[in-house]
């Protein structure tokens, strides 16, 4: 597997979420409640039994604390990182409706699969050689928790993605305080621990790439399309195409997995108001950029990004300007500033206008859907770039599955990591129904 170098920009970045120690950990695991019908586990998209691996932290069995984590979700050590438990099972504890702080369930996660991966506890074996043999288009998570799960049943894995490094943007996305590309790598060979999990990179499939469907199918007794979504979307203004205006997801990519100089700006603008724009303006900030505006064109109460995230961005000097749309980038060779229209509440112009000084935008306004890849693909349907799907993953094409950003059009990791599970479960019946080797 590609090994990163050491000198990337994201190698600056502490993390924000320090680590419990042993004692931290019990204390807060006894604070549970282990309720019956827990809230937090029915939040949780995985369905980890929470109580049941908090109570085991609290009776010194950690290692079995983990494998409650990784029986529901193989990726529980980046998820105890990048999740956003506020919305999700921390968010759902019941202490919350007691007026008491919640448990701090993603840290203790972190906890127990820390311990996993340094004293290398593996849970999973590979299951006996069933014949079989599935292909799947992407590294990402929702490929790698389905790979694990299919190899738990014995069947052949091939994983192919176009990039050269694997997990897909769990490791050249989310953002560095949260995880680093090098942790999410070490993820990545915890996860083909289970052995016989193979990669062909530098192999994208699809029309125009390196491998057809129609070779793919023919390689594989079933297929899985986890290739999540596309490029960053572009704004139809003037000055599109001067140096310094980026998409978002492309230069955290770079910053991640190689190394940016930013020494020469100042002033950085991020346009946008969801999850990747304020992650865009907090790294931003990290790397040292001394004034950093986010430009929107709703205003803060109705931003998509999660509110705890954005409280962070504004404690760590970031600004904003509301109810702003971009009307032309403008500069020489390199853009020197944004020409932006006031908005009003329905999102119109005022006819107000105002510029803004900036040596380098990056657009965060959504990425596109790669549905088109498969428009040709007999009974494979696709709504609004999304690939149509059953509640298990199945499209309309026998023996073709789907999961992650591609079918759900961009949520978490741990959406794409159960989506990835329960079509590979599904796929478990259709090889097993298939039976003859
Ligand atoms: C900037 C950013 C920050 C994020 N932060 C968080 C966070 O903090 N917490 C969180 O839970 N989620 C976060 N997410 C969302 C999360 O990363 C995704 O939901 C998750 O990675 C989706 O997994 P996936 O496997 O469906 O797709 P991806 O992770 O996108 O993986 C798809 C893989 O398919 C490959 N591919 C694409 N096309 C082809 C092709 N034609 N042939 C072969 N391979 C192909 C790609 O190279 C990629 O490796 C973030 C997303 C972004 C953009
Ligand atoms: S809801 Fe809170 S108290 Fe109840 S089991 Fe979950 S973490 Fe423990």
């Amino acid at each position: 597997m590609k090994r990163l170098s050491d000198a990337r920009s994201e190698s600056v970045f502490k993390d924000f979420k320090p680590a419990y120690d042993a004692n931290q950990a019990v204390v807060e695991a006894n604070r549970c409640l282990y309720c019956t019908e827990a809230p937090c586990q029915v939040a949780c998209p995985t369905h980890i039994d929470i109580p049941q691996f908090i109570r085991k932290i609290a009776t010194d069995n950690v290692k079995n604390s983990a494998k409650t984590i990784f029986e529901s979700n193989i990726l529980g050590m980046s998820c105890a990182r990048v999740c956003p438990v506020e919305v999700l099972c921390v968010g759902s504890c019941v202490f919350n409706e007691m007026d008491q702080p919640p448990i701090q369930i993603g840290k203790l996660q972190r906890y127990a699969t820390d311990a996993a991966f340094a004293n290398g506890w593996q849970y999973f074996e590979a299951g006996e050689d069933s014949g079989k043999s599935v292909g799947l288009v992407g590294a990402g998570p929702a490929s790698l928790a389905a790979a694990h799960e299919l190899r738990r049943n014995g069947h052949a894995v091939t994983i192919y993605d176009k990039r050269d490094v694997i997990g897909g943007l769990n490791t050249w996305g989310v953002a560095p305080y949260k995880l680093r590309a090098d942790d999410a790598l070490a993820e990545v060979d915890y996860v083909l621990g289970i052995g016989g999990i193979e990669f062909e990179l530098n192999t994208g499939v699809g029309p125009g790439e390196a491998l057809s469907f129609d070779e793919l199918e023919s390689r594989h007794d079933a297929v899985f399309l986890g290739f999540g979504l596309g490029e960053d979307s572009a704004l139809d203004v003037p000055g599109l195409d001067l140096a310094g205006v980026h998409g978002a997801v492309d230069f955290i990519e770079c910053m991640k997995v190689g190394s940016v100089d930013l020494s020469w700006v100042k002033h950085a603008t991020v346009v946008g108001g969801g999850n990747t724009a304020i992650d865009a303006v907090r790294e931003l900030k990290g790397l040292g950029i001394p004034e950093v505006t986010l430009v929107y064109r709703g205003t803060e109460a109705r931003m998509s990004g999660y509110s705890h995230e954005w409280k962070a961005a504004k404690v760590e000097g970031i600004r904003a300007s509301w109810q702003s749309q971009p009307l032309a980038f403008l500069g020489g060779d390199r853009v020197m500033s944004i020409h932006c229209a006031k908005l009003n509440d329905a999102k119109k112009p005022t006819g107000d206008t105002f510029t803004i000084g900036t040596d380098l935008v990056l657009l965060a306004i959504g990425q596109g859907k790669l549905g088109k890849l498969v428009e040709g693909v007999q009974g494979v349907e696709v709504d609004w770039g999304k690939i149509v799907t059953d509640e298990n993953g199945a499209t309309g094409r026998p023996g073709w599955y789907a999961g992650g950003d591609c079918t759900n059009g961009g949520k978490e990791v741990v959406n794409a990591v159960q989506e990835g599970k329960l079509a590979a479960q599904a796929m478990n019946d259709y090889l097993s129904a298939k039976g003859g080797a």
